[in-house]
């Protein structure tokens, strides 16, 4: 059968830069293997979302593997859960969490606890098992002063306020529905209240809190939800298209889309998120989650990173280790292979943030119908072959190219 990768250079579209002599990073980076791509395939643009939409990442990477994310996404809590391994189900409500420091009087100190490193494992386990009424509650820890939680029962709504303030010396606020007859929503926040304080009780006096206190560092002792939203219920990505899917990510918002829709996660030890990424272990990994995948979506994460630092040189730097990465899959990639190449939004040096411009993509294989363009860049594609699509137009034309579609009619 044939394969398919979906490599997304997070954040790569970009806009006329000044300092660049009004060329996009694109069009100013030495970029010989992703040109020689754009050459042999056939390009377009590709509006994530819908024109003119300003995605973000979790977002339009559920839309690039074909579910509408206006129907799907409901926060960011459920796929940052998933990102982090926890099984979240239908109906659960999941939220992020931030480990933070708090006075006697539950006023916050330190948002991030001192930035703490190690030992919120050991915190996480002291929070296992808990219950308020017939509720589950389930917490797992992430990096650094990062986790998730997971709500469990019956009858759960999300249309909740944050107990986060996010700003320092103010007090933790009490978590309430947003509808005070939003009977779901209040047995929700009910949890929500019960978790935090009940973290406080748990947590303040634990050893590693201790031991913190005793170094001068700030005390992890109260743990804060915010961006709760309910699991939803998205097809199984096999299912839906009849290929198995792997992910070989660096961030685990998108391994949570991911995992969310069934996919394998492949991790990369070597994959940092940041600059100093090593995008052939990348690439290794994707060769090889092939062998016994059909399909491996890939994100490398810091052209976002450059956009939101307005750093364009550090953009064209990124493009030059994912120009090396695609001339390492398209030299090892099995001849019925096709690699589709884009962004999952524009994130312009000069906005500092995402931008709702479309993003140029290329579509390379065996039979493609490939057209005049030369270069992968956003102007020279939007002259190309596909001419402008939705991301959720992606996996159609790769599982047609792939041609393990069921036909719709006689
Ligand atoms: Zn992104
Ligand atoms: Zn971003």
């Amino acid at each position: 059968m044939a394969k398919g990768i979906l490599l997304v250079a997070d954040g790569l579209g970009d806009r006329p830069i000044e300092s660049l002599g009004g060329k996009t990073p694109l069009e100013v980076a030495k970029i010989p293997n992703i040109d020689k791509l754009a050459a042999e395939g056939e390009n377009g643009l590709l509006d994530t979302i819908g024109v003119g939409v300003r995605a973000g990442s979790d977002t339009a990477h559920i839309s690039l593997l074909g579910y509408d994310p206006y129907k799907y996404y409901t926060g960011r809590g459920p796929f940052e859960a998933a990102g982090i391994g926890m099984d979240v189900i239908e109906g659960d409500v999941a939220f992020r969490c931030n480990f933070s420091t708090v006075d006697e009087n539950m006023v916050i100190l330190d948002r991030r606890a001192g930035r703490i490193t190690t030992g919120t494992d050991q915190l996480a386990k002291a929070m296992a098992g808990l219950k308020c009424d017939d509720m589950e509650i389930i917490f797992k820890e992430s990096v650094a002063h990062r986790g998730a939680l997971i709500i469990r029962g019956k009858n759960l709504g999300a249309n909740i306020t944050d107990t986060d303030p996010h700003h320092e010396k103010a007090k933790v606020l009490v978590c309430k529905p947003i509808d005070p007859n939003d009977e779901a929503s209040a047995r929700t926040a009910k949890a929500v209240n019960f978790f935090v304080q009940k973290s406080y009780e748990i947590l303040k006096d634990h050893p590693v809190n201790l031991e913190r206190i005793e170094k001068g560092l700030n005390p992890a002792n109260v743990i804060l939800p915010r961006g709760g939203g309910v699991g939803p219920s998205m097809e199984n990505f096999e299912k839906k298209y009849g290929i198995k899917g792997a992910c070989v990510s660096e961030t685990g918002l998108i391994n949570g889309v991911a995992k969310y829709v069934g996919m394998t996660i492949v991790d990369t030890p070597e994959a940092t998120g940041g600059y100093d990424t090593n995008c052939i272990a990348m690439a290794k990994n994707i060769i090889k989650a092939l062998e016994d995948h059909d399909f491996v979506l890939s994100n490398v994460k810091a052209a976002d990173v450059a956009g939101h630092d307005n750093n364009p040189n550090g953009k064209i730097d990124m493009l030059r280790k994912i120009d090396a990465m695609i001339k390492y899959l398209m030299e090892n990639v099995s001849k019925d292979t096709y690699i589709i190449f884009t962004a999952d939004h524009s994130t312009p040096c000069e906005l500092m943030d995402h931008s709702g411009d479309p993003v140029a993509v290329c579509i390379w294989g065996k039979d493609v119908r490939v057209d005049d363009v030369k270069e992968f860049t956003e102007r020279a594609c939007a002259k190309g072959g596909l001419c402008r699509i939705n991301g959720q137009n992606l996996l159609p034309i790769l599982t047609n190219l792939m041609f393990v579609q069921d036909k719709f009619g006689a």
